[in-house]
């Protein structure tokens, strides 16, 4: 099943619609299957943590898996002010609810979803100034992989605090990733720092550690742009299965070694 989205509204300037945040943070990687969704998602997670209120917004319109990883599901209602409510993820973290939006609560899981250029821009809109966001400290966006469109519109939209890159340590995805820093440059969106996902696998039972995807690339390639690098993040099983049962939210409450690289990040935002 195919649904093509036929809704187009006129880019608008954020200030205009009325978002109050503070702060924006644009999570996007070079290539997809890097691990943006977990680090967007546990970065938001995080800073909560720390004590701000945050949003988080799944801009990956192309494969939105925010939901899943945070196992959230249902349809966003219209309030009386004709805004978007979002799904609210509650947790035992104690702290309040955080808004998530996200393509993943529109469609249908199955459903594949077919952009024309102007729907992709409204739609990105529609969620930043349509959404009942509240006030925000942070909001922030799990970019789709690669693709500049999202970033330009956002760019456009919204004066935004910046952009981290999430990318393992392989060269090709090094490669990809030096694609997303120069999107975000071109169009004017600062880089707060690089993210090494998947840099090594400590095995649980010998304690002996493989660098499967090898290790430390991504902060030499940050030393070499004069970018910061805000952090690694170990291959996790835990925080695999997490994921996939959408219990990431409580795996970072409960598993020290999966919060740890999440929570330093977090700071050094
Ligand atoms: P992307 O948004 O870049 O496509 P995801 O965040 O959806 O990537 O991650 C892809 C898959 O890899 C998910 O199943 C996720 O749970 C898993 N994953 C991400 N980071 C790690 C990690 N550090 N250790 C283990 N699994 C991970």
């Amino acid at each position: 099943k195919v649904e093509v989205i036929e809704h187009v509204r006129p880019p608008a300037r954020l200030g205009q619609v009325g978002l109050r945040v503070k702060s924006v943070i644009a999570v996007g990687s070079g290539k997809g299957g890097v691990g943006k969704s977990t680090v967007a998602a546990s970065i938001a997670l995080m800073l909560r943590q720390l004590g701000s209120k945050v949003g988080l917004m799944d801009a990956d319109v192309y494969g939105p898996s925010v939901p899943h990883l945070l196992g959230l599901s249902g349809r966003p209602a219209v309030n009386s002010d004709k805004k978007i409510e979002p799904i609210m993820l509650s947790d035992d973290s104690g702290r309040p609810p955080m808004p998530v939006m996200s393509m993943g609560f529109l469609v249908e899981p199955d459903q594949a979803v077919i952009w024309r250029g102007p729907m992709l821009h409204g739609s990105i809109n529609q969620f930043l100034g349509d959404t009942h966001w509240g006030e925000l400290d942070y909001l922030v966006i799990d970019m789709p992989p690669g693709t500049g469109d999202i970033a330009l519109t956002l760019s456009q939209a919204l004066p935004l605090a910046g952009s981290v890159v999430v990318c393992t340590p392989q060269e090709v995805a090094l490669l990809d990733a030096i694609k997303a820093i120069s999107m975000f440059r071109k169009v004017n969106i600062p880089i707060l720092g690089m993210v090494e996902n998947m840099s090594g696998f400590t095995c649980p039972d010998c304690g002996k550690t493989y660098d499967i995807f090898g290790r430390g690339g991504a902060r030499a390639k940050a030393e070499e742009l004069g970018i910061a690098f805000l952090g690694a993040l170990p291959i996790d099983i835990e925080l695999r299965t997490a994921g996939d049962e959408g219990r990431l939210a409580t795996a970072l409450c409960e598993n020290d070694r999966a919060r740890k690289p999440f929570e330093t990040t977090a700071k050094a935002l």
